[in-house]
């Protein structure tokens, strides 16, 4: 396994590597979800290249980055262990020179959701897997199916500005009591994260309700809502039941419907969702 830190590095690598090239893009301190990306594409790619870079650009102001959890030696020894071939791992200043100035961003998609309640979120996310893209032209790059709307929106740039890969969606991993993988559940004290349960338990009731035959969309969200308010230490941020490549909200759902949501457990943020149909 090869550690590079530099562009002009990692292109002159990509130009030795069997074909197709999977690339995984990640902000480290990895855990089973991540992995679950890096095992479908080493199963699928004879080369697999796993980036660790926690993006400035994709953080608000007021959000975590400086204290975003951060264990480059433990991502490297796992990421050994899954026989991944390359681990580019840029500087902020290596990623975002001085003058750098473009951007890339995704309209309409982006203003729902997650865009809607974290400004530049989105456009921050795109433009980095654009540059990541650039450098290291996979033929294919993972993503979680756990941030649903960041896939959704990157399948689209890939297909409006014809960028020549394959995007991949690869399901939520999930701890025993279904709390979705995330870097982020380190920031959770114990009694957080039981009670952070509770958004995969609000998930589970609209599937269930779907299966049962509900196709009013106020109607789940109304349950889903009325459950998460028993849980004190929750505080709903959003539930959507969306459609699922528009993610236009749904009066009558119809699949494929993306059901998510945003809650936040204390200081900490967190997402999860389900597709119904
Ligand atoms: P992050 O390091 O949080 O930017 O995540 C890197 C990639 O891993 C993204 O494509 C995420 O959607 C994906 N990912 C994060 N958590 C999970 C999970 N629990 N299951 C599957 N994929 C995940």
């Amino acid at each position: 396994m090869k550690v590079i830190e530099t562009i002009d590095e990692m292109r002159r690598l990509r130009r030795q590597l069997a074909e197709p090239v999977g690339l995984v893009p990640t902000m480290g301190y990895l855990h089973e979800g991540h992995l679950a990306l890096v095992k479908q594409a080493r199963a699928e790619n004879p080369s697999v290249v796993v980036s660790i870079f926690v993006n400035p650009t994709q953080f608000g102001p007021r959000e975590d980055f400086n204290k975003y959890p951060r264990n480059p030696q433990r991502d490297l020894a796992l990421l050994e262990k899954e026989k991944t071939d390359i681990v580019f791992m840029p500087s902020a200043a290596e990623m975002y020179p001085e003058r750098s100035n473009s951007w890339v961003e995704v309209s309409k998609l982006t203003e729902r959701l997650e865009g809607a309640s974290r400004p530049g979120h989105l456009r921050g996310v795109t433009t980095v897997c654009a540059k990541l893209f650039n450098i290291v032209q996979p033929d294919k790059a993972y993503f979680g199916q756990k941030d649903a709307q960041q896939a959704i929106v990157i399948k689209k740039m890939v297909a409006d500005l014809n960028m020549d890969l394959e995007i991949i969606a690869v399901p939520t991993v999930r701890e025993p009591d279904g709390l979705a993988m995330s870097s982020r559940n380190t920031y959770l004290n114990p009694e957080q994260r039981r009670a952070a349960a509770v958004l995969y338990r609000a998930l589970s009731l609209a599937q269930k309700l779907y299966v049962g035959g509900e196709r009013n969309a106020e109607h789940l969200r109304q349950e889903m809502t009325a459950l998460i308010q028993k849980q004190p230490l929750a505080d709903i941020d959003y539930i959507s039941v969306a459609n699922a490549e528009t993610l236009d909200e749904l009066d009558t759902v119809s699949p494929p419907a993306l059901v998510s949501l945003a809650v936040r457990i204390g200081k900490t943020r967190l997402i999860d969702n389900v597709v119904v149909g």
